[in-house]
């Protein structure tokens, strides 16, 4: 199959551009009067997911970790390009690959309007476009007083991480294989949230990316992150909550409002702590003491 018919295939047919997939740059109509909103992100295979990934996962991921970058700032997503870097066209690889990928985007109205297909080892970037309104969240809002909270389950995605590597169809290796980007929460967040985040790198590494871009420091109460019922079965209560501190992939948001929204929010998502004047970040266990060594442990993340 040659590079054409491959694109002609697996990629092209989405509408939703002024031009779309076949020319040289696609063309699109950025919604008057709203900012657009640009992420990238790469995943090399071996590196960002295991070699036993099923193509579909693959697919869905790559938007789906772009979609929350989106999520995060509480835009909305309209186009996306593919660039595909593939060690042979194998066309039973490219349909699940093709039908993760764009099924997700169909589900967020979010078009393929453009990419490049080259030889290699395999790698996926996507780029994903959107638009908000400002002022778009960002990470540098978070005043002390305000509470601190999760979208939903931390730790999932990394503790499913041995049963995706081995090929394994655990609710665990869905969590990883499938992160659902929280769109409509981050549009509901625009007027509400402080600061927001998604959780990539781990919810530590990330609520302190929040912290330092806010001048602020927080306190977390250990018992009160959120953790998956399958989680606590696989790996024990004390092992889930090290994950849910430190496992990354989990594609939640992270965010944090002023006390005064707090209740509107409880329904939706969960508490985990406040923000202080004081920098840096600190743990509470269940009676309230602070467990420092664990989080300078965790602050290296
Ligand atoms: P050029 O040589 O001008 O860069 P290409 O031959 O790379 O054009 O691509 C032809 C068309 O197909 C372009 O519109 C490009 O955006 C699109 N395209 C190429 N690869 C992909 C892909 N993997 N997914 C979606 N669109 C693609
Ligand atoms: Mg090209």
């Amino acid at each position: 199959m040659d590079e054409f018919a491959l694109i002609a295939e697996y990629f092209a047919g989405d509408a939703g551009a002024v031009l779309g997939i076949g020319d040289d740059a696609a063309l699109v109509e950025v919604p008057l009067g709203q900012q657009l909103a640009i992420a990238v992100d790469t995943l090399v295979a071996g590196r960002h997911f295991p070699e036993a990934t099923p193509p579909e996962a693959i697919g869905h991921r790559a938007l789906a970790v772009n979609l929350s970058d989106l999520a995060a700032m509480g835009a909305t997503p309209h186009w996306y390009t593919l660039a595909l870097t593939l060690p042979e066209a194998e066309p039973t690889w490219l349909a699940g690959f093709s039908k993760g990928l764009r099924s997700l985007g169909a589900a967020h109205g979010c078009a393929l309007i453009g990419g490049d297909t080259t030889r290699g080892s395999l790698t996926v970037t996507v780029q994903v476009m959107g638009a908000v309104t400002a002022p778009a969240l960002t990470r540098g809002g978070a005043c002390p007083g305000d509470r601190v909270f999760v979208g939903g389950f931390l730790g999932d995605a990394v503790g499913g991480l041995n049963d995706a590597a081995q090929g394994l169809h655990s609710a665990l290796a869905s969590r990883f294989h499938y992160p659902q980007p929280q769109l409509a929460l981050g549009q509901a967040l625009r007027h509400v949230a402080t600061a927001c985040i998604d959780v990539s790198d781990g919810f530590v590494a990330d609520l302190n990316h929040v912290l330092r871009a806010s001048g602020v420091g927080a306190e977390i109460d250990l018992e009160s992150l959120p953790l998956s019922p399958e989680l606590v079965a696989s790996v024990g209560h004390e092992a889930a909550q090290r994950l849910a501190l430190s496992g990354g992939d989990d594609y939640v948001l992270c965010f944090t409002v002023p006390a005064e929204a707090r209740a509107a929010c409880l329904s939706a998502c969960h508490e985990v702590g406040r923000i202080t004047t004081e920098p840096g970040l600190r743990l509470r266990d269940r009676d309230g003491a602070f467990i420092e060594e664990v989080v300078d442990g965790y602050r290296h993340f």
